[in-house]
């Protein structure tokens, strides 16, 4: 027998579930049917406004007809490419698309099929390109605290969260941490980009000082810290970060799997600061999270040292020893293809940007609800932090989502903060119908 007898529908015990507590969850389960634009539907007949964009990706909505089409034809026409030695129309397509979006000369797409790989494949440019302009000592990358930069060893290196890395040994060497921007007294309650704290950046000069510029590759950060709950940068903060990149020879990394396709307003972090990153990291809304698809954005000067032998490094077009069975995948390029164009037609980016006062306005007006200690808001991006209960960090946060959930209202927590950025179709009624359950929710909660 090749096949075992397919397991009861309702046996929840052979998945291990992606950062989940899984025996609480199973005891527990609350198991998603269906989406539909704003909304997704529970097996038991629910329905709940989705307020996170699934997790924070499904930018265009659900099922938008235009998208599942385009799948539904390619997936006939050609179900699988390869694109090592060979190539497809739609990938060419899709990275002149990107090529035309991203801001500058972030004119070269490389496709991977998630945040994760974004990142690791981010860094092995980074530290290829230093290679190729003859600058092969700089090893070293420097990611940020409490950063999140996806779960390869990479991600996870560069990153800052102590659980993503505590139990995975010793992670990539020469590594070192910028010092997050979170928790200022001061910015409690901002709007938008909080006024302190562009000075952290200058701990990069203390970083350089320390091992010196010709041993740094890469700086790489969030502009928009986003799974450790949304913090937007400082004002002047980002600025001042790539003035020290430049000067020292430094390639600027932007991970902006959750800030890139519209969720500012703008096509990218990159664009919506306008500060030049050397590289940009996305996945996410790419394909508005219909089919796995990441892609990293490359400066030209970086495409061409590594490429087309362009660096003053030693070795000529040294190409990049890089690349997934399913890097620019058929599927997720038409997928692709339909969202932007679904994002262009319905203008979602600028409707992101008008709407996006009337959110921070309906945001803000939860302060003064129990137990919220700060409250933060860029873009169609929002959190809101409860204090933790006493000796208890996450539970209150949790019981939050529990809450919000019987209420009709999908929110995503991380420990004691919920986090929220609901679909670029979202109306100013869908924004009353989330504050108002989630003030209940709040007025609630013990
Ligand atoms: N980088 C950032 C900034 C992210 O927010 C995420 C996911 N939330 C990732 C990387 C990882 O993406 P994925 O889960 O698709 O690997």
């Amino acid at each position: 027998m090749l096949t075992k007898e397919l397991a009861a529908p309702n046996d929840l015990e052979a998945f291990w579930m992606p950062f989940t507590a899984n025996r609480h969850f199973k005891a527990h389960p609350r198991l998603i049917a269906r989406a539909e634009g704003m909304y997704y539907t529970l097996t038991d007949g629910r329905r709940l406004i989705d307020a996170t964009a699934g997790l924070w990706c499904c930018n265009a909505g659900h099922a938008r007809s235009r998208i599942v089409e385009a799948i539904q034809r390619q997936a006939a026409e050609l179900d699988f490419a390869p694109t090592f030695q060979w190539g497809h129309p739609l990938a060419f397509q899709l990275a002149s698309r990107l090529a035309n979006l991203f801001p500058g000369d972030l004119d070269h797409a490389f496709f991977t099929n998630s945040g994760s790989e974004s990142v690791d494949t981010a860094l092995k440019i980074a530290l290829a390109y230093q290679r190729a302009i003859g600058q092969g000592t700089r090893t070293r990358l420097i990611g940020r605290e409490r950063g999140y930069h996806g779960v390869g060893f990479g991600g996870i290196s560069v990153g800052g969260i102590v659980k993503n890395r505590m139990y995975f040994g010793s992670l990539l060497t020469g590594v070192d941490h910028l010092p997050h921007t979170l928790d200022l007294e001061k910015n409690r309650f901002s709007r938008g980009q909080p006024e302190h704290g562009a000075e952290l950046a200058d701990n990069l000069e203390r970083i350089i000082a320390l091992h010196d510029a010709s041993t740094i590759a890469a700086v790489i950060v969030e502009p928009v810290a986003g799974s450790i709950g949304v913090y937007p940068p400082p004002k002047g903060y980002l600025e001042r970060l790539r003035a020290i990149t430049e000067k020292h020879g430094i390639l600027l990394i932007f991970d902006e799997v959750i800030t890139a396709y519209g969720r500012l307003g703008a096509s990218s972090a990159a664009e919506y600061f306008g500060v030049q990153p050397d590289l940009v990291t996305t996945a996410k809304g790419l394909t508005s999270g219909t089919v796995p698809m990441g892609a990293v954005m490359a400066r030209k000067h970086v495409y061409d040292a590594i490429v087309n032998g362009e660096g003053a490094g030693p070795e000529k077009a040294i190409e990049l020893f890089h690349g997934y069975t399913y890097s620019a995948h058929p599927l997720a390029c038409a997928a692709a293809l339909a969202t932007l164009e679904t994002y262009k037609e319905e203008g979602l980016f600028e409707r992101a940007a008008e709407l996006a006062p009337y959110w921070e306005e309906r945001l803000h007006a939860l302060r003064g609800k129990p137990n919220v200690i700060d409250i933060r808001n860029i873009g169609l991006m929002g959190a809101v932090e409860l204090s933790a209960r006493p000796g208890k960090p996450g539970e209150r946060g949790y019981d939050a989502m529990l809450k919000a959930c019987d209420k009709g209202l999908m929110i995503r927590i991380t420990g004691d903060t919920i986090a929220m950025s609901p679909p670029l179709i979202v109306t100013r009624e869908e924004i009353d119908q989330i504050m108002d359950r989630l003030g209940e929710t709040l007025d609630e909660l013990e």
